[in-house]
């Protein structure tokens, strides 16, 4: 009974669901003899073209394809789902997909959040998640090496359990992998201390379009030339499918200190940070939420009530965190910072992974999302009151809000977030384009930087001429020559699938 239960459960009529971007997919021609390549090459366990396996990989973490699944819509549709578990192997799915001319994608956990993993062309996926082996781990030298479809939570726990950590703890640390974080350039919650992905890792192995394996070897620092190697961390499965990589680790840190205060105005919050920084002090997090975040993660906080809160974590060294936490608070006081203590920071601690928010909304037809920007310091508020000024008065906007997670001594990244209904006149996917443009070109006209970490996807493709300029010409050219029949997740950086003006 279960049996049949179970087969039962897998039959899905894919014809009975309207799939968004059909119009980009490439028709691949025998699909049988393709079919039969590739189980070639993996054995027949690792290729499936069934139904309900082509319906899982039709989407990622794009917050739009929430409403799109509650309504039985899909994204795309890709034509084989593959699970490799060597790298000749992935070689020998480019091959074959470069001579076939069909589109591959390399697909981790699918937590991208602008349809990074989305199979817009249909095509071969390349699921990595039997990629997870930890090879090794090398306390003199501080690194480790793993494949790059492990979970990142795995990753951590496996460091933690050693006494390190990699300090990278993205928020989607449970649901992401380090072949997405390096593809999407990602940013952890730690990151103003011990950096983002690209300061991290240390070197890896790609697998190229024509299916060679190239090795960039982990090493401090070298002075050899152009890094051709950097030219793959944020490629987004563009230019190569990374397959291994060292990364730099940290002993766990002895202290932490937990520290928050409120602020006046997010200008003020902005010159006690950026001060803080100004004199080489790095704390490992720090969180600006403004005035609406605040009252909507902290409403208990008497003292942050219409303020706006930061928090702050210090750690590593007991005597370094001492002196941070001393400098910390002297520079939050001087710009007339309030103390509200540990608490607030516990809070942080409890509700981090906590996404409920997201998921709540479609069922009620309201399209939220976030898009993340960066700025240098001397434009920073200046992009915040644009995005919100521009974004209050656009139609079937119900919020938009913003808090401020990376720093650096020069500029920062801020973080929105959007929610609202479409008027009657717009499709969900009009909507949300609209409320995209109207974020995108306030960060454009107050001089800040259209992503820092969430990457470019399908959401941010148009816009990569104006971020680029004259640059984003060669940029193509290199795609052209690592990549000549645009087989590695086309419709991405360089296309313009929403086909928004340029
Ligand atoms: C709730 C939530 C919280 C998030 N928090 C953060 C955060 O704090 N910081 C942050 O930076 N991002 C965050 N994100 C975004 C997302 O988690 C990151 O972009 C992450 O890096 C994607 O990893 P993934 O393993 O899920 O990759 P996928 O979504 O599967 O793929 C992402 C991209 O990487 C490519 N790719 C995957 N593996 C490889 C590989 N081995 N080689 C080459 N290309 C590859 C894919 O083709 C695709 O283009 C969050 C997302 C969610 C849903």
């Amino acid at each position: 009974m279960l049996k049949y239960l179970t087969i039962k459960l897998r039959i899905v009529n894919l014809d009975k669901f309207e799939v968004i971007y059909k119009e980009n997919k490439i028709k691949i021609q025998d699909k049988k003899r393709i079919k039969k390549e590739l189980e070639g090459i993996l054995g027949a366990g690792n290729v499936s073209t069934e139904e309900i396996d082509l319906m899982a990989y039709s989407k990622d973490a794009t917050l739009l394809t929430m409403n799109w699944t509650i309504e039985g819509k899909l994204a795309a549709l890709p034509d084989f789902i593959t699970w490799p578990e060597k790298t000749s192997e992935i070689s020998d799915i480019l091959k074959l997909a470069n001579k076939e001319k069909i589109p591959v994608i390399p697909y981790a956990e699918g937590s991208s959040v602008v349809g990074g993993s989305i199979p817009v062309k249909g095509g071969i996926i390349i699921d990595m998640k039997k990629f997870n082996s930890i090879l090794n781990i090398n306390d003199e030298n501080l690194t480790v090496t793993v494949q790059t479809g492990l979970n990142g939570m795995n990753l951590e726990r496996f460091l933690n359990a050693k006494g390190y950590t990699s300090g990278h703890i993205p928020q989607s640390l449970y649901t992401s992998s380090l072949g997405g974080w390096l593809a999407h350039k990602a940013a952890g919650q730690f990151s103003t201390k011990y950096g983002k992905i690209e300061d991290i890792v240390m070197g890896f192995e790609v697998v190229l379009a024509n299916g060679e394996i190239l090795n960039f070897h982990p090493i401090p620092r070298n002075s050899t030339g152009p890094q051709l190697d950097k030219l793959f961390i944020g490629a987004e499965g563009t230019l190569g499918i990374i397959t291994k990589a060292t990364l730099k680790i940290w002993p766990k840190p002895e202290k932490r200190a937990l520290i928050s205060y409120s602020f006046s105005s997010i200008e003020d919050s902005f010159a006690a940070t950026r001060n803080i920084l100004r004199e080489h002090i790095y704390p490992a997090v720090i969180r600006i939420y403004d005035d609406s975040e605040t009252e909507r993660h902290f409403e208990d906080v008497e003292k942050a009530k219409g303020r706006i809160m930061v928090v702050f974590v210090c750690e590593g060294n007991k005597k370094l965190v001492d002196l941070e936490e001393e400098i910390t608070r002297l520079k939050c006081e001087e710009f007339n910072g309030i103390d509200c203590g540990e608490r607030p920071v516990e809070h942080w601690f409890e509700t981090r992974f906590r996404v409920t928010e997201t998921s709540s909304m479609p069922p009620y037809k309201i399209i939220f999302d976030t898009i993340e920007v960066a700025s240098l310091w001397d434009n920073a508020a200046k992009v915040y009151h644009k995005v919100l000024e521009d974004m209050n008065v656009l139609k079937g906007i119900l919020l938009i809000t913003a808090h401020i997670s990376h720093f650096y001594p020069n500029g920062v990244g801020i973080y929105f977030s959007w929610g609202g209904v479409p008027p009657k006149e717009m499709t969900e996917l009009e909507f949300y384009q609209e409320a995209w443009d109207t974020v995108i070109n306030a960060v454009i006209d107050s001089g800040g930087s259209i992503s820092h970490h969430h990457g470019i996807g399908i959401n941010r493709s148009h816009w990569m001429k104006k971020e680029w300029g004259n640059a984003m010409k060669y940029l193509s050219k290199i795609k052209n020559l690592l990549d000549p029949n645009d087989i590695l997740n086309p419709g991405k950086i360089y296309s313009n699938t929403w086909k928004r003006g340029e």
